[in-house]
């Protein structure tokens, strides 16, 4: 029995699968315990016939300065691991949503004190569950947190301040 296996296609999702080990090391600079994976903003991975490596994200809100800082560290993630030839582009349609951080993201953000977005509702009219206590007794402080994509609120419970990542 011969196998017939496409090669080629193997080869080439293997390639990504190395790439994306590398991607998902990186971390977000806005919310240091999330990669950029989990946060959704890596769309694609291209090799080209060029040999050269195209990397497309997404910009998780229209003039982020973080997108500069992402950019970097994905170029320098794969240069230093032999990627030499390594292009990035944003994709900017569709646009990120928050409903692109995963499960497990939004897990983590809730146990470093951010609370996550939630669809459900629609802030600071509805209140937000605070991260520490859950109590949805919070008041908005300021519409800008610790970053533009994020803003303060402070809980009425347990008085603890705490930022919210916007829904986009
Ligand atoms: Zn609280």
């Amino acid at each position: 029995m011969v196998s017939v296996t496409n090669t080629r296609a193997d080869n080439y999702y293997n390639e990504k699968k190395d790439v994306l080990l590398i991607l998902e090391k990186i971390y977000d600079p806005e919310i240091p315990v999330l990669t950029i994976t989990e946060m959704g903003i890596v769309r694609d991975i291209r090799f080209h016939s060029d040999n050269s490596l195209e990397i497309v994200i997404t910009p998780t809100y229209s003039g982020c300065p973080a997108m500069d800082v992402i950019t970097f560290q994905i170029r320098e993630a794969l240069i230093s691991a032999g990627y030499s030839d390594v292009k990035i582009t944003q994709q900017l349609s569709p646009a990120w949503t928050t409903d692109e951080i995963s499960e497990s993201g939004k897990q983590k953000l809730k146990a470093y004190g951010i609370a996550p977005p939630d669809r459900r509702f629609s802030p600071p009219a509805d209140g937000v569950e605070c991260p520490l206590c859950h109590s949805a007794n919070t008041k908005l402080i300021s519409e800008f947190g610790s970053t533009a994509c994020k803003a303060l609120f402070q809980c009425l419970d347990c008085k603890e301040p705490f930022d919210y990542f916007k829904c986009h």
